[in-house]
């Protein structure tokens, strides 16, 4: 039955995350009314949220379901959660960014100021969260196809929010819009981790990785970023092992436990920094 339903049966466990996350939302929203206790518990989820952001990028490189309109009633789900529409992340992330990272005046995730030097963590969060959604209109020129989808589900998503919104505007901004812009900028803010201040070259030296075990239970394996970019499509389980097989390929410096001193460095004056 899983096997049928999902083309990994264990995505049963985070798409079952994203449905109850997305049904203790819409209790609060309708049934809490103290806007204190709706504050609260809209922060006591945010880990959650963080979490599917992890697993939406997954997502969108390896789908979910089978079948399309499962996939795509998910997708819509996870909008609520990371204020990311369905397409979206296609567009910006893998026509964006996988197919632009070492061409920094196409990647949508360029972490150089167009002088070269390397922006701020908050600078480049705020300026890659801007430019989600506008980046879908360029990276979609050539692809009507995908253009469309993400134009129609975009605007059913605008519109589903919409309607939230009116109909219980504190509520609507307390538990979806405000966390959802949020989420859209903590995407960001974790690429950063993942690239900047690193030289264009190869996989093995554009990109962190976080073999931490907290770190890649929660975001569902998103640390080994370089055996991502060596293989976009592999499902995140099988994440671990290509790392492994990768390791010695990758500078000590690159790889580790945490972003630690590896992090800690990103932040320090770099040769491009002017
Ligand atoms: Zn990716």
């Amino acid at each position: 039955m899983l096997s049928k339903t999902f083309r990994n049966p264990i995505d049963v466990w985070p798409a079952a995350l994203v449905m109850t996350l997305l049904a203790a939302l819409l209790v609060i929203y309708f049934y809490v009314d103290n806007i204190w206790l709706m504050v609260v518990l809209s922060l006591l989820l945010l880990p959650a949220r963080l979490s599917v952001v992890g697993y939406n990028h997954n997502h969108i490189h390896c789908m979910t379901f089978v079948e399309q309109p499962p996939n795509r009633l998910l997708e819509i789900m996870m909008f609520f959660e990371t204020g990311t529409t369905p397409f979206s992340g296609t567009l910006n992330h893998i026509v964006g960014h996988h197919a632009h990272y070492f061409e920094p005046e196409l990647d949508t995730l360029n972490w150089r100021r167009a002088d070269g030097s390397r922006m701020g963590h908050h600078e480049f969060s705020l300026k890659a969260a801007l430019w989600h959604y506008p980046s879908c209109w360029p990276l979609s020129r050539d692809r009507p196809a995908l253009r469309n989808k993400f134009i129609v589900y975009s605007a059913l998503c605008a519109l589903l929010l919409a309607a939230l919104i009116v109909h219980k505007p504190l509520a609507g901004i307390v538990v979806f819009a405000a966390p959802m812009l949020l989420m859209l900028y903590m995407l960001k803010y974790a690429a950063y981790a993942h690239h900047s201040g690193l030289p264009i070259g190869d996989d093995f030296t554009g990109s962190r990785t976080h073999t931490g075990k907290f770190y890649n239970w929660i975001t569902w394996n998103n640390g080994y970023h370089a055996a991502h970019h060596v293989r976009q499509a592999l499902h995140w389980t099988e994440l671990p092992a290509l790392h492994a097989e990768l390791a010695q390929r990758i500078p000590d410096e690159l790889q580790g436990e945490r972003w630690g001193s590896q992090f800690a460095g990103a932040r320090m004056p770099h040769p491009s920094d002017t």
